[in-house]
């Protein structure tokens, strides 16, 4: 492409945080007092057209620091290329990324060091989407197949799905796709909110949230649980009586369980007819999701998972093992939109549902571009599916998520939609920023921060 032009000449990443945990939003049975906070990435190029890439992986407080020290060691395969020779060998740049032959040691493709090339990459793909000056989602949705496909490493999943198969979902989908992406432009894509029941939260708060939220048009909402069985079912039939029996209610465990004891815990509030069980155990025990769900089936109520799911390697062997009935892509925890493709590109071949996972910070922002992508050139389908919304920390975005009667608008600016504003940047850089200076100062804070 012709428009994508000049050298990457300069890499910047900062650790910024927002002090979350004060409120307690974001809290659930194991992450109980997050931080949201992001590494982020902006790439300078010397083409001279003013345009930066901009590029986040979400973490939750402490950490960010390292995920931050591995983008620089990563910097050295970006700095110096040209943005046109990277996207037309994206899958080559990818790799090399991936599978440096000291760094993979770290890896391969999995941790910080995979949270540090999604950073890095979403940067790529943002500037690349800016040149080009559509929204990620449509240069995605208007890019040949062929081209689209050769972003994709397909290594380790060619068992699954081969590059041929792929091709073929891919050229079936464009009947009606023009249709499908005037229907997105019309009424969005349907989302759910997890804004009303984190676990920190008293029901009095609970309700409040759950009532303005009706009125606002919700109709799904998820609710944390897993601390305190009496807590949860409390919690659970609160909610159940609030939204009534035709909406729509998931539970998120955030991976408290054994196996046999999410079973039994989950049957226990089945009366509340809950459609998925988010993250019963642990994210790595493929086999152990296969067990919860092969027990839960005949209750009616799925598996769901991915937000942890370290690469595509294990989300092809959850469609495997039959180990999710839902399938939860993340902007940040994959190698960014290259290997969110071909999570997209499996879980349609298994006609598994994607419900992408959002919320944190800048999440939303960036994982509708791929849902929005997957319905209109890949799932042709809105069957039980629904991206997560979650109503935190917008206002630091350049360009914030719209939504609308409960749906993500697509979004219309170029670019990932990943740009924070400069003074959010500024103010909650870590631990230098205002916003710390004052909490420290003000001894809000448990501990202090490590002398940078
Ligand atoms: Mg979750």
């Amino acid at each position: 492409s012709k428009m994508v032009q000049g050298k990457i000449v300069k890499l910047s990443v900062y650790d910024v945080r927002f002090p979350t945990s004060l409120e307690q939003h974001g809290s659930d049975a194991m992450h109980t007092d997050p931080d949201y906070s992001a590494a982020y990435v902006v790439i300078e190029t010397d083409a001279g057209n003013g345009l930066k890439g901009h590029g986040l992986s979400f973490t939750l407080g402490k950490g960010t620091e390292i995920v931050v020290c591995a983008v620089k060691t990563l910097s050295m395969h970006v700095l110096g290329k040209q943005l046109e020779d990277i996207v037309s060998d994206f899958r080559g740049f990818y790799r090399l990324l991936t599978s440096d032959g000291q760094l993979r040691w770290i890896g391969p493709e999995k941790g910080v060091i995979h949270l540090a090339t999604a950073a890095v990459l979403n940067a790529v793909w943002d500037l690349w989407a800016k040149q080009e000056k559509k929204p990620l989602w449509k240069l995605l949705v208007d890019m040949d197949p062929k081209q689209l496909l050769s972003c994709i490493d397909f290594s380790y999943i060619s068992d699954a799905l081969t590059e041929e198969e792929a091709l073929e979902i891919l050229q079936k989908a464009e009947l009606g796709k023009k249709e499908r992406e005037e229907q997105m432009l019309k009424s969005g894509y349907p989302a759910y909110t997890t804004s009303c029941a984190w676990l920190g939260y008293s029901d009095e708060k609970l309700k409040q949230l759950g009532n303005e939220a009706l009125k606002d048009g919700w109709t799904r909402f998820k609710v944390k649980v897993g601390a305190n069985l009496e807590d949860d079912i409390r919690r659970c039939r609160l909610v159940r009586e609030m939204i009534g029996p035709n909406n729509s209610l998931m539970l998120d465990a955030n991976q408290r369980w054994e196996v046999e004891e999410a079973i039994e815990w989950v049957s226990k509030l089945a009366e509340f007819k809950p459609l998925w069980i988010e993250e019963p155990t642990s994210p790595d025990d493929i086999l152990g999701h296969a067990t919860i769900s092969e027990a839960l089936a005949s209750l009616g109520i799925g598996v769901a998972t991915g937000e942890q799911c370290q690469n595509r390697v294990m989300f092809k062997q959850f469609l495997q093992a039959k180990a999710i009935q839902f399938l939860q892509i993340d902007s940040c925890r994959l190698g960014s939109v290259n290997e969110n493709l071909s999570v997209l590109l499996m879980a349609k071949k298994f006609q598994i549902p994607v419900c992408p996972h959002a919320g944190g910070v800048g999440l939303c922002e960036l994982v509708q571009h791929l849902i929005l992508f997957d319905y209109i050139a890949v799932s042709a389908s809105l069957e039980n599916r629904m991206c997560e919304y979650v109503d935190h920390l917008h206002e630091h975005f350049k360009y914030p998520v719209i939504i609308k009667k409960a749906c993500y608008m697509p979004p219309q600016d170029p670019g990932y939609s990943t740009e924070m504003k400069e003074e959010s940047v500024k103010r909650h850089q870590f631990p230098d920023g205002e916003v710390w200076q004052e909490l420290l100062s003000s001894h809000k804070l448990q501990l202090p921060p490590p002398k940078s």
